[in-house]
Protein backbone atom coordinates (compact mmCIF):
# COMPACT_ATOMS: atom_id res chain seq x y z
CA UNK A 1 0.00 0.00 0.00
CA UNK A 2 1.22 3.40 -0.96
CA UNK A 3 1.01 6.51 0.81
CA UNK A 4 -1.97 8.95 0.04
CA UNK A 5 0.03 12.34 -0.20
CA UNK A 6 3.37 10.91 -1.75
CA UNK A 7 3.43 7.11 -2.74
CA UNK A 8 5.69 6.33 -0.51
CA UNK A 9 5.59 2.88 1.37
CA UNK A 10 2.23 3.53 3.78
CA UNK A 11 3.42 2.54 7.38
CA UNK A 12 -0.40 3.25 9.10
CA UNK A 13 -2.75 1.80 6.84
CA UNK A 14 -5.81 2.66 8.50
CA UNK A 15 -4.99 6.40 7.17
CA UNK A 16 -2.37 5.51 4.45
CA UNK A 17 0.08 7.17 5.30
CA UNK A 18 3.98 6.84 4.96
CA UNK A 19 6.36 7.39 8.25
CA UNK A 20 6.75 11.28 7.70
CA UNK A 21 3.27 11.61 6.55
CA UNK A 22 2.03 9.73 9.65
CA UNK A 23 4.34 11.68 12.33
CA UNK A 24 2.88 15.12 10.58
CA UNK A 25 -0.83 13.34 11.27
CA UNK A 26 -0.01 12.68 14.66
CA UNK A 27 1.75 16.16 15.87
CA UNK A 28 -0.93 17.63 14.11
CA UNK A 29 -4.11 16.31 16.13
CA UNK A 30 -1.92 17.14 19.37
CA UNK A 31 -1.96 20.59 18.02
CA UNK A 32 -5.92 20.01 17.55
CA UNK A 33 -6.43 19.58 20.78
CA UNK A 34 -5.53 22.95 21.42
CA UNK A 35 -3.58 21.69 24.75
CA UNK A 36 -0.54 22.98 23.19
CA UNK A 37 -1.30 26.75 22.68
CA UNK A 38 -2.92 26.19 26.51
CA UNK A 39 0.46 25.31 28.13
CA UNK A 40 2.62 27.43 26.24
CA UNK A 41 5.39 28.64 28.60
CA UNK A 42 4.17 26.57 31.96
CA UNK A 43 5.84 23.92 34.19
CA UNK A 44 4.14 20.77 33.46
CA UNK A 45 4.55 17.70 35.00
CA UNK A 46 4.26 14.55 32.54
CA UNK A 47 3.24 11.27 34.54
CA UNK A 48 4.73 8.40 32.90
CA UNK A 49 4.53 4.85 33.44
CA UNK A 50 6.79 3.24 30.95
CA UNK A 51 3.61 1.98 28.86
CA UNK A 52 3.19 3.57 25.12
CA UNK A 53 0.61 6.06 25.63
CA UNK A 54 2.94 7.92 28.46
CA UNK A 55 6.19 7.33 26.33
CA UNK A 56 4.08 8.65 23.76
CA UNK A 57 3.05 11.67 25.70
CA UNK A 58 6.74 12.62 26.85
CA UNK A 59 8.24 12.03 23.17
CA UNK A 60 5.86 14.07 21.47
CA UNK A 61 6.12 17.32 24.41
CA UNK A 62 9.57 16.23 24.24
CA UNK A 63 9.60 17.33 20.56
CA UNK A 64 7.72 20.92 20.69
CA UNK A 65 9.63 21.61 24.18
CA UNK A 66 11.18 24.88 22.62
CA UNK A 67 8.49 25.95 19.86
CA UNK A 68 6.02 25.73 23.03
CA UNK A 69 8.50 27.39 25.63
CA UNK A 70 7.68 24.40 27.74
CA UNK A 71 9.24 23.56 31.09
CA UNK A 72 8.50 20.01 30.85
CA UNK A 73 10.02 17.29 33.89
CA UNK A 74 8.71 13.56 34.17
CA UNK A 75 7.13 11.85 37.47
CA UNK A 76 6.91 8.32 37.61
CA UNK A 77 5.00 6.59 40.32
CA UNK A 78 6.60 3.82 41.82
CA UNK A 79 3.60 2.21 43.52
CA UNK A 80 5.22 -1.00 44.50
CA UNK A 81 3.38 -3.68 42.31
CA UNK A 82 6.16 -6.57 41.88
CA UNK A 83 8.52 -6.49 39.36
CA UNK A 84 6.21 -4.69 37.42
CA UNK A 85 6.67 -1.11 38.56
CA UNK A 86 10.47 -2.29 38.66
CA UNK A 87 10.36 -2.51 35.27
CA UNK A 88 7.97 0.38 34.22
CA UNK A 89 10.62 2.67 36.34
CA UNK A 90 13.59 1.29 34.13
CA UNK A 91 11.89 2.03 31.05
CA UNK A 92 11.09 5.15 32.04
CA UNK A 93 14.36 6.02 33.14
CA UNK A 94 15.98 5.12 29.56
CA UNK A 95 13.15 7.31 28.26
CA UNK A 96 14.26 10.55 30.29
CA UNK A 97 17.98 9.90 29.22
CA UNK A 98 16.54 9.57 25.63
CA UNK A 99 14.88 12.68 25.85
CA UNK A 100 16.96 14.58 28.23
CA UNK A 101 14.25 15.24 30.25
CA UNK A 102 14.36 15.29 34.52
CA UNK A 103 12.27 12.31 35.86
CA UNK A 104 11.24 12.36 39.34
CA UNK A 105 10.63 8.83 41.02
CA UNK A 106 7.84 8.80 43.81
CA UNK A 107 8.07 5.51 45.94
CA UNK A 108 4.72 4.87 48.01
CA UNK A 109 6.99 2.88 50.12
CA UNK A 110 9.44 5.31 50.90
CA UNK A 111 7.04 7.48 51.48
CA UNK A 112 3.89 6.05 53.19
CA UNK A 113 5.58 2.68 54.02
CA UNK A 114 2.54 0.77 52.22
CA UNK A 115 2.82 -0.47 48.38
CA UNK A 116 -0.24 -1.69 46.15
CA UNK A 117 0.49 -5.49 47.02
CA UNK A 118 -0.45 -4.48 50.41
CA UNK A 119 -3.95 -4.27 49.74
CA UNK A 120 -5.79 -7.49 49.52
CA UNK A 121 -9.06 -5.93 48.79
CA UNK A 122 -11.39 -6.65 45.41
CA UNK A 123 -11.46 -2.78 44.57
CA UNK A 124 -7.54 -2.58 44.39
CA UNK A 125 -7.58 -0.91 41.09
CA UNK A 126 -9.80 1.32 42.28
CA UNK A 127 -7.57 2.31 45.42
CA UNK A 128 -4.56 2.28 42.94
CA UNK A 129 -6.35 5.26 40.70
CA UNK A 130 -7.13 7.39 43.76
CA UNK A 131 -3.42 7.20 45.01
CA UNK A 132 -2.46 8.12 41.77
CA UNK A 133 -4.68 10.20 41.39
CA UNK A 134 -3.59 11.86 44.56
CA UNK A 135 -0.32 11.89 44.13
CA UNK A 136 -0.39 13.41 40.67
CA UNK A 137 -2.15 16.30 41.93
CA UNK A 138 0.35 16.49 45.08
CA UNK A 139 3.67 16.37 43.56
CA UNK A 140 2.65 18.97 41.14
CA UNK A 141 1.24 21.23 44.13
CA UNK A 142 4.09 20.76 46.17
CA UNK A 143 6.05 21.68 43.39
CA UNK A 144 4.87 24.16 41.85
CA UNK A 145 4.14 22.96 38.15
CA UNK A 146 0.75 24.91 36.25
CA UNK A 147 -0.12 21.28 34.81
CA UNK A 148 0.08 17.74 35.11
CA UNK A 149 -0.14 15.72 31.59
CA UNK A 150 -1.73 12.20 31.35
CA UNK A 151 -1.18 9.74 28.52
CA UNK A 152 -5.25 9.65 28.07
CA UNK A 153 -5.97 8.33 24.53
CA UNK A 154 -9.00 8.63 22.97
CA UNK A 155 -10.01 5.03 23.92
CA UNK A 156 -9.78 5.57 26.86
CA UNK A 157 -11.98 8.41 26.79
CA UNK A 158 -14.71 7.00 24.66
CA UNK A 159 -14.67 3.94 26.78
CA UNK A 160 -15.39 5.78 30.41
CA UNK A 161 -17.95 7.45 28.53
CA UNK A 162 -19.73 4.46 27.18
CA UNK A 163 -19.09 3.40 30.86
CA UNK A 164 -20.75 6.21 31.97
CA UNK A 165 -23.89 6.38 29.75
CA UNK A 166 -24.18 2.80 30.48
CA UNK A 167 -24.59 3.57 34.40
CA UNK A 168 -26.22 7.02 33.77
CA UNK A 169 -23.62 8.47 36.00
CA UNK A 170 -24.00 12.04 34.82
CA UNK A 171 -21.75 13.55 37.14
CA UNK A 172 -18.82 11.50 35.60
CA UNK A 173 -19.88 12.62 32.43
CA UNK A 174 -19.64 15.90 33.37
CA UNK A 175 -16.24 15.74 34.26
CA UNK A 176 -14.66 14.66 30.52
CA UNK A 177 -12.42 16.53 28.45
CA UNK A 178 -9.10 17.19 27.41
CA UNK A 179 -8.45 19.84 30.12
CA UNK A 180 -9.16 20.97 33.41
CA UNK A 181 -8.39 24.18 35.12
CA UNK A 182 -5.43 24.66 37.72
CA UNK A 183 -6.76 26.60 41.06
CA UNK A 184 -3.92 26.83 43.05
CA UNK A 185 -5.77 28.32 46.08
CA UNK A 186 -8.00 24.85 46.09
CA UNK A 187 -4.66 23.21 46.14
CA UNK A 188 -5.60 21.94 42.41
CA UNK A 189 -3.64 21.26 39.81
CA UNK A 190 -4.98 20.92 36.15
CA UNK A 191 -5.28 18.55 34.12
CA UNK A 192 -4.44 18.11 30.24
CA UNK A 193 -4.65 15.28 27.88
CA UNK A 194 -2.87 16.09 24.40
CA UNK A 195 -3.33 12.73 23.05
CA UNK A 196 -7.22 13.22 23.31
CA UNK A 197 -7.62 12.53 19.54
CA UNK A 198 -5.31 9.54 19.14
CA UNK A 199 -5.81 6.33 19.27
CA UNK A 200 -4.02 3.48 21.47
CA UNK A 201 -2.36 2.11 18.14
CA UNK A 202 -1.69 5.42 17.13
CA UNK A 203 0.71 6.18 19.95
CA UNK A 204 2.00 2.29 19.80
CA UNK A 205 3.14 3.41 16.31
CA UNK A 206 4.96 6.89 17.08
CA UNK A 207 6.79 5.35 19.73
CA UNK A 208 8.16 2.31 17.22
CA UNK A 209 8.93 5.23 14.54
CA UNK A 210 10.55 7.24 16.63
CA UNK A 211 12.48 4.57 18.30
CA UNK A 212 11.42 5.11 21.85
CA UNK A 213 11.24 2.10 24.22
CA UNK A 214 7.88 1.60 25.65
CA UNK A 215 6.91 -1.80 27.37
CA UNK A 216 3.73 -4.05 26.56
CA UNK A 217 3.56 -5.78 30.66
CA UNK A 218 -0.17 -6.20 31.84
CA UNK A 219 0.07 -5.65 35.92
CA UNK A 220 -1.36 -8.68 37.35
CA UNK A 221 -4.04 -7.10 38.91
CA UNK A 222 -5.68 -6.12 35.37
CA UNK A 223 -8.33 -8.22 35.33
CA UNK A 224 -10.32 -6.61 37.95
CA UNK A 225 -9.55 -3.48 36.13
CA UNK A 226 -13.30 -1.93 35.46
CA UNK A 227 -10.97 0.33 32.69
CA UNK A 228 -9.85 -2.40 30.84
CA UNK A 229 -13.25 -3.56 30.59
CA UNK A 230 -15.33 -0.73 29.62
CA UNK A 231 -12.55 -1.08 26.69
CA UNK A 232 -13.68 -4.60 25.49
CA UNK A 233 -17.09 -3.55 25.15
CA UNK A 234 -15.85 -0.23 23.38
CA UNK A 235 -13.89 -2.52 21.19
CA UNK A 236 -17.09 -4.55 20.32
CA UNK A 237 -19.26 -1.24 19.53
CA UNK A 238 -17.12 1.08 17.99
CA UNK A 239 -14.81 -0.35 16.06
CA UNK A 240 -13.30 2.46 14.00
CA UNK A 241 -11.38 5.69 15.00
CA UNK A 242 -14.61 7.67 13.16
CA UNK A 243 -16.34 5.96 16.03
CA UNK A 244 -14.94 6.72 18.96
CA UNK A 245 -14.51 10.19 17.92
CA UNK A 246 -18.07 10.27 17.59
CA UNK A 247 -18.56 9.03 20.95
CA UNK A 248 -16.30 11.92 22.57
CA UNK A 249 -17.08 14.75 20.28
CA UNK A 250 -20.92 14.42 21.17
CA UNK A 251 -20.20 14.85 25.02
CA UNK A 252 -18.09 17.42 24.75
CA UNK A 253 -20.77 19.16 22.41
CA UNK A 254 -23.73 18.45 25.02
CA UNK A 255 -21.55 19.77 27.64
CA UNK A 256 -20.45 22.94 26.02
CA UNK A 257 -24.69 23.75 25.54
CA UNK A 258 -25.51 22.54 29.32
CA UNK A 259 -24.78 24.14 32.53
CA UNK A 260 -21.79 22.19 34.20
CA UNK A 261 -21.95 22.75 38.24
CA UNK A 262 -18.41 23.77 39.44
CA UNK A 263 -17.32 21.88 41.89
CA UNK A 264 -16.57 23.62 45.34
CA UNK A 265 -14.17 20.96 47.32
CA UNK A 266 -13.88 20.86 51.16
CA UNK A 267 -10.62 19.36 52.21
CA UNK A 268 -9.39 16.49 53.90
CA UNK A 269 -9.05 17.39 57.93
CA UNK A 270 -6.02 14.81 57.68
CA UNK A 271 -3.79 16.09 54.78
CA UNK A 272 -5.94 19.38 53.70
CA UNK A 273 -6.27 18.16 50.06
CA UNK A 274 -9.56 18.90 48.12
CA UNK A 275 -12.15 16.28 48.99
CA UNK A 276 -15.89 15.78 48.21
CA UNK A 277 -16.35 15.13 51.53
CA UNK A 278 -14.58 13.97 54.93
CA UNK A 279 -11.22 12.01 55.07
CA UNK A 280 -10.33 11.97 51.12
CA UNK A 281 -10.20 8.47 49.46
CA UNK A 282 -5.92 8.70 49.52
CA UNK A 283 -5.95 9.34 53.70
CA UNK A 284 -8.30 6.30 53.97
CA UNK A 285 -6.82 3.82 51.44
CA UNK A 286 -3.91 4.23 53.33
CA UNK A 287 -4.69 4.31 56.37
CA UNK A 288 -6.43 0.82 55.71
FE1 LIG B 1 -3.23 -0.19 39.42
FE2 LIG B 1 -5.17 -1.89 38.70
FE3 LIG B 1 -3.79 -0.55 36.82
FE4 LIG B 1 -2.62 -2.49 38.22
S1 LIG B 1 -4.34 -2.74 36.78
S2 LIG B 1 -1.76 -0.47 37.76
S3 LIG B 1 -3.56 -2.25 40.26
S4 LIG B 1 -5.15 0.34 38.37
ZN1 LIG C 1 3.85 10.19 2.53
ZN1 LIG D 1 -6.42 13.27 52.90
Amino acid sequence: MRCRLCRNTAVYEAERFCKEHFIKYYEKKVEKAVILSRIKSKKVLVTVSGGKDSSALALVLAKHKEEYKLDIELLYLHLGIGEYSNHGMEVCKKLAKQLDIKLNVLSLKDVYSKTIDDFKNEKICSSCGAIKRYLMNKFAFDNNFDFVATGHNLDDEAAFVMHNIFNRNVDQLSRTGMVTKTIRENKLIGRVKPLYYLTEKENMLYCILNNVNFYNEECKNASGNQQIKNKEILYKLADSRDKKLSIVKTIDKLKKNSEVKEWVPSYCPKCGFPTTKGICKFCRTIAG
